[in-house]
């Protein structure tokens, strides 16, 4: 069992997730199926992954109620404003067969097209009706943030950002803590690249644990929340088999020295459209 973050409107969100990012439509059933039997609670999805169908096959027919598994999915660029965010929300519920999702995040904020505010209005008025019980951003950077608090009022539950022992995102997850805001880690294992790091790996061989579940240690033993993908059924059981340890603080402060201001993999959210 995950153990779960306190968002700042008093709901809950399992610490670690599944993600189905790059995973196909006709694949996401079965892994989303492997998961949930692997003990995930949490699944993250997005409009743009073009696999919410697939996501919402999986949640009808798993053996545990919809209630308990956590979704969240995402609004995609080209639906950014007010009117169209509402549309697209809508078009996501019906093919995860929904009535209401968890978490509900703005992917990207896209500043050349200026729309991010409108967005967060529709997600608001969402969440009043009760079609979502979260509601938070992705990719979003601290003037990102700050300008949705200073227009609206109100504070993103959680931002989900690229965030791996290569891009710690120290000074933006500061700014997360002192708002009151959870970090989600995407890309948490780098994508696959972190994993022959010799640091990490030396570190796995001295807990007798994988690299990835080091990395993923690492991420909860932060304070992330964090949702790795795979769709190897091995690695899906591997990743959530990492609860019965947790790493010592020499180990935590070697990973934090693996920080690299070139170790972005991902877009720039500045710029990205
Ligand atoms: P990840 O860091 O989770 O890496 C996944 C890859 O690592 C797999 O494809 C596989 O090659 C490898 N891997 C996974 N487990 C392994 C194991 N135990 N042993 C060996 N190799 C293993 O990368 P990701 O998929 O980019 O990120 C995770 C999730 O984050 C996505 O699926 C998606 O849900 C989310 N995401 C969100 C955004 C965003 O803009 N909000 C962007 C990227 C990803």
């Amino acid at each position: 069992m995950s153990p779960t973050i306190r968002f700042n409107d008093g709901k809950e969100i399992p610490q670690l997730g599944f993600g189905v990012w790059q995973v196909p439509n006709e694949g996401a059933n079965a892994a989303v199926t492997a998961a949930i039997e692997a003990g995930y609670r949490s699944i993250d999805t997005a409009a743009i992954y073009g696999n919410e169908e697939g996501v919402g096959d999986a949640l009808a027919a798993s053996s545990v109620p919809v209630k308990d598994i956590f979704v969240t999915t995402k609004l995609w660029n080209g639906d950014q404003g007010y009117d169209t965010a509402l549309r697209a929300f809508e078009a996501s519920l019906k093919k995860l067969r929904l009535e209401t999702i968890d978490l509900y995040l703005i992917h990207w904020p896209v500043p050349s097209r200026d729309l991010y505010v409108e967005s967060w209005k529709a997600l608001i008025k969402l969440r009043e009706e009760g079609l979502v019980a979260s509601i938070g951003v992705s990719n979003f950077q601290i003037a990102h943030l700050e300008r949705l608090k200073a227009e609206t009022g109100v504070v993103p539950a959680i931002n989900q950002v690229e965030l791996h022992p290569r891009f710690q995102q120290k000074a933006l997850r500061a700014y997360h803590a002192k708002e009151g805001i959870a970090t989600e880690a995407w890309s948490p294992l780098g994508q696959g690249t972190l994993l022959s790091d010799p640091t990490l790996t030396a570190i796995a061989e001295k807990y007798g644990k994988s690299t990835a579940q080091v990395i993923l240690r690492w991420h909860l033993d932060i304070g992330n929340v964090v949702i790795p993908k795979s769709v190897t059924p091995a690695r899906i059981v591997e990743n959530f088999q990492v609860f019965d340890f947790k790493l010592a603080p020499e180990d935590i402060a070697a990973i934090e020295k693996l920080d690299d201001p070139k170790g972005k993999i991902g877009p720039d959210p500045d710029t990205f459209a």
